[in-house]
């Protein structure tokens, strides 16, 4: 297994989303980013998920990379914005549908909503309920042909328990039923978060991705995306989160 001292060159990477300034946990993060690439001889790059289109501010982005200039972590290489990739996300989810990795999900609001109501009643995290994986295929044909507005879920596989050796917790499993079918576009073709690091810490090289440990969930989303994209994945550490003394997160 790779270490922090032995391992690399890593390409690391920090990617704020430009919706506020970036607080201490965010800097801490890239500052552990940026030292674990220099130590190694790698390289040390940002990216900007701006992909949420109403909280993502131009005031926000100048003010991260005011910041991140300031603190001396400017990236080795020029700033990425999701925003101006959406062409990636798109070719990467087209590939997922042909090999039914992915379906249409027609669901509105109200309906999603009702999911959500029935796993917290059984003590469940939020979760898909798998509605319009089951669609017949003319049905789905149909509504696709109407026009409806819909989203791209991703097909979970059979067993969708994900193990994998972090390099700070050491083995780390997330449970199958942890979370269910998930975004991959939303319906107006913008990428969801896990689509988009997926497509984008791949087409970067990036090989190490140290983020904080409330993304873990997150990280078994993303190495089933891997695996259906046919993309080896990256190496990933999770620290801890900067609390303040309630326990809340800075
Ligand atoms: N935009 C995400 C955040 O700010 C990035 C998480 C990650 O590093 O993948 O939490």
């Amino acid at each position: 297994m790779i270490n922090f001292k032995t391992g690399g060159p890593f390409v690391t990477r920090f990617a704020p989303s430009p919706t506020g300034a970036l607080h201490l946990g965010n800097v801490r993060t890239a500052i552990l980013n940026q030292l674990l690439a220099r130590q190694s001889g790698g390289k040390f790059l940002l990216r900007l998920e701006d992909t949420d289109q109403e909280r993502s501010t131009f005031a926000a982005e100048a003010a991260i990379l005011w910041s991140l200039s300031w603190l001396g972590l400017a990236p080795d290489e020029p700033v990425r914005h999701q925003s101006l990739r959406l062409g990636l996300y798109k070719k990467a989810v087209d590939r997922l549908m042909a090999e039914d990795r992915a379906y249409p999900c027609f669901c509105s609001e109200a309906e999603l909503e009702q999911d959500r109501l029935e796993a917290a009643a059984k003590n469940l995290p939020p979760r898909y309920s798998g509605r319009c994986s089951r669609m017949s295929d003319e049905e789905r044909a149909e509504r696709l042909r109407r026009g409806d507005a819909h989203a791209i879920r991703f097909r979970l596989p059979e067993k969708a328990e994900v193990a994998f050796t972090d390099l700070i917790k050491g083995q780390v499993s997330i449970p199958a039923g942890a979370f269910g079918d998930f975004v991959l576009l939303r319906s107006n073709g913008w990428p969801s978060y896990n689509l988009a690091v997926v497509v984008d810490d791949a087409d970067m090289g990036v090989n190490l991705v140290l983020r904080g440990e409330d993304h873990l969930t997150n990280t078994a989303r993303q190495i089933l995306l891997y695996d259906a994209l046919g993309l080896t994945a990256p190496a990933f550490a999770h620290h801890g989160l900067l609390v303040d003394p309630e326990g809340k997160k800075l």
